[in-house]
């Protein structure tokens, strides 16, 4: 089995290196493929997200990926395609999503035993829309006097988005989808958004169905997170709430993702590139961990995916080896080691 992996850059190699060495515990034989991006393949092929690496994740479909660091107000990046057609982007990530057709971005949020306090009981999965709102790169300047921004919502975008949603609370047998947006105040796009969501969720009258405000949203979700299930939101609310919903468990460096598409998939944290602490080995590989975990699940290894979620978990809330972000002094690949271990050991 052949899957891709995009090391990134800050803290990227290091817990991409601590994700690869969990899922190798399991024992699928993966044969990894290195995939160069940002800095490495600006070196090989003078770009940072270029053709040859978008066919080779087009080829292999699915991979692991780092995070990748963006500078403030340079992040547009520019691709050109074989028939010379060409698309701007307003993030390396971003590219690489849409390059890809990734059009959900489901983030779970989970909480640990020992681990995250009052949000011990929290079970909330945040699906973003990936391909559109105001991450459409549909902006400019008016010269020196003023800037604006066009937020993109399509009925295509959102009925799919929507759909998958609805899908997913079936086959995980979850009770509720929550759609979170601001259509009282930006009552044409997000309440199209909003009417949109509402439209399919008239077509699966199994599974409830409500609405928040995003203001709202993140007072319920420090204070009653139970109040939420699966939640369907736009492309920057869904950055937004699902660091939120990370740290509510404990950590950022907690938090999965996986951003999925017809074709492909591509499975990265939550999180940034953490320069604040790159290179030290002490960063949090959890997210990364989880991230591989669904990236197991959606090629049909359930039985890896459960093995490494369980005994991250089972690590975690024993407290013996906890990375200096929940409080220890476990390195990234000390923390990897002892979750390695306990899956060798598991039944
Ligand atoms: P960040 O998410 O990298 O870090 C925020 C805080 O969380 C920092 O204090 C960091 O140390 C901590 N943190 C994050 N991940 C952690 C982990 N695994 N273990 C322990 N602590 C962790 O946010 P930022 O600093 O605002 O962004 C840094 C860079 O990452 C920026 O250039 C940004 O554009 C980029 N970024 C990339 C992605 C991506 O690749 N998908 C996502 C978000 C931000």
């Amino acid at each position: 089995m052949k899957l891709g992996i995009l090391k990134g850059n800050g803290i990227g190699p290091e817990i991409v290196e601590a994700a690869r060495y969990v899922v190798d515990a399991c024992g699928l034989g993966i044969e990894w493929v290195d995939i160069p991006i940002a800095e490495a393949a600006v070196k090989l092929y003078g770009h940072p997200v270029p053709q040859e690496s978008i066919k080779m994740l087009r080829d292999i479909k699915i991979a692991l990926k780092g995070p990748i660091s963006v500078e403030k107000k340079q992040g547009r990046v520019t691709c050109i395609h074989d028939d010379g057609t060409e698309h701007t982007y307003p993030s390396f990530n971003n590219a690489i999503r849409r390059e890809l057709n990734l059009f959900v971005c489901m983030r779970p949020s989970i909480g640990i035993p020992g681990i995250s306090g009052d949000h011990q009981e929290m079970d909330v999965v945040i699906m973003r829309e990936l391909t559109e709102g105001v991450y459409s790169a549909i902006e400019h300047r008016i010269g020196n006097v003023a800037a604006e921004c066009v937020k993109l919502v399509t009925r295509e975008a959102t009925e799919r988005l929507s759909r998958y949603a609805f899908e997913y609370a079936r086959k995980y047998n979850r009770k509720k989808v929550t759609c979170i947006h601001k259509a009282n105040a930006i009552s044409i796009t997000d309440g199209f958004f909003l009417e949109c969501f509402q439209d399919i969720a008239r077509e699966y009258s199994d599974i409830e169905s409500d609405d928040y405000f995003v203001d709202a949203s993140t007072y319920y979700l420090l204070k009653k997170p139970k109040m939420f299930d699966v939640v369907v939101t736009t492309n920057q609310y869904g950055d937004i709430l699902s660091d939120l919903c990370a740290g509510l468990v404990g950590s950022l460096g907690l938090g999965a993702g996986a951003n999925i598409g017809l074709d492909g998939a591509v499975f990265e944290a939550a999180h940034g590139s953490a320069p604040d602490i790159a290179g030290k080995g002490i960063a949090n590989p959890t997210s990364l961990i989880f991230s591989a975990a669904l990236m197991l699940r959606h090629i049909g290894e359930d039985e890896s995916a459960v093995k490494i979620e369980k005994c991250t978990r089972s690590i975690l809330s024993r407290r013996e080896y906890l990375t200096p972000d929940l409080g220890g002094n476990t390195s990234t690949m000390g923390f990897a080691d002892a979750v390695a271990k306990e899956i060798q050991k598991y039944q």
